[in-house]
């Protein structure tokens, strides 16, 4: 954490005491599971987590190629491959690269994991232009305490909705902003012999951000209450076996697998989860605008 970040997480904290701050940008000076190794595991069917123990990224496979979905910090990438052969699949057989949101923790990676694949990379619009430039823009509620991160090149710019294909698979892409303007969730459906689960990797729905924003005010990202409303309501309506999320805990993902690695087969897999992230989501975001009004 370099002092420019230090100093304005200071100044964060000084204007939004905790609880505002939990989970936010004090939890991203980058703990140690964020680089710690974590055995690649399969989450359900041919769905698979290959992330670090505090950063996800999960590999979806089909016999005619796959989808990974996050790739960490930049010095995660070489493990986040590793992992993918350790699992028994070749890093080239990756065709597609998407992410939740250009954060470097979770988008940091991305350029080399194309490099080390030969993806393809797609994505939001707006994110699209900051894995192109590398550089979050004053849109981002982060803007100027988030590091850069390594360009991508040939970004292939997606529309709301959409879904793409790798071989047999089917990947649907949801803008769900908030977080950040771009922020993106992804569905699939995961079969495992003839039960199938609709798996839901939800973007981060935190209301963090630099010292100087205000979600209920910004003149940079001025949809930002309305992008959370619009992704607090997808979490909602969308099918939703399985949660998965860019950080492991914020879906308590080690509970369930320890669960399920206990005997207890069906942990993994919990009935109401995207509903109960939306409430969380939805009382973050009203605490966060309740501080601001507070300070104006
Ligand atoms: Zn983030």
């Amino acid at each position: 954490m370099n002092r420019a970040l230090l100093a304005a997480v200071a100044a964060f904290v000084a204007v939004f005491p905790a609880p505002a701050v939990r989970g936010g940008l004090v939890a991203q000076a980058q703990p140690p599971e964020w680089t710690q190794d974590q055995p690649p595991l399969r989450i359900f069917g041919n769905t698979y987590y290959v992330g670090t123990r505090g950063l996800t990224a999960i590999l979806i496979t089909s016999d005619n190629g796959h989808v990974l979905i996050d790739g960490a910090l930049p010095e995660s990438a070489d493990m986040i491959a590793d992992h993918v052969r350790k699992l028994g699949f070749r890093i080239d057989d990756v065709e597609l690269i998407v992410n939740s949101h250009v954060h470097f923790d979770h988008a940091g990676g991305i350029a080399a994991l194309q490099r080390l694949s030969g993806a393809r990379v797609a994505a939001s619009p707006s994110s699209a232009a900051v894995l192109k430039s590398g550089q979050s823009g004053p849109d981002d509620p982060q803007y100027g305490v988030v590091s850069a991160i390594e360009r991508v090149a040939n970004v292939r710019v997606i529309a709301d909705g959409e879904v793409l294909r790798v071989g047999s698979l089917a990947v649907q892409g949801h803008f769900t902003g908030g977080h950040t303007p771009g922020g993106t969730s992804w569905t699939w459906r995961s079969c495992d012999g003839s039960e199938c689960l609709d798996i839901v990797y939800a973007d981060s729905m935190t209301a963090v951000s630099a010292a100087a924003f205000k979600f209920s005010s910004s003149p940079t990202y001025r949809r930002a209450v309305a992008d959370f409303e619009k992704s607090i309501a997808f979490l909602r309506k969308t099918r939703c076996d399985l949660l998965l999320t860019p950080h492991p805990d914020a879906s308590g993902l080690w509970g369930r697998v320890a669960k399920r690695d206990a005997g207890d087969r069906n942990a993994i897999a919990e009935r109401g989860h995207c509903a109960r992230y939306a409430d969380r989501a939805e009382a973050g975001l009203k605490t966060r605008l309740a501080r601001e009004k507070e300070i104006r």
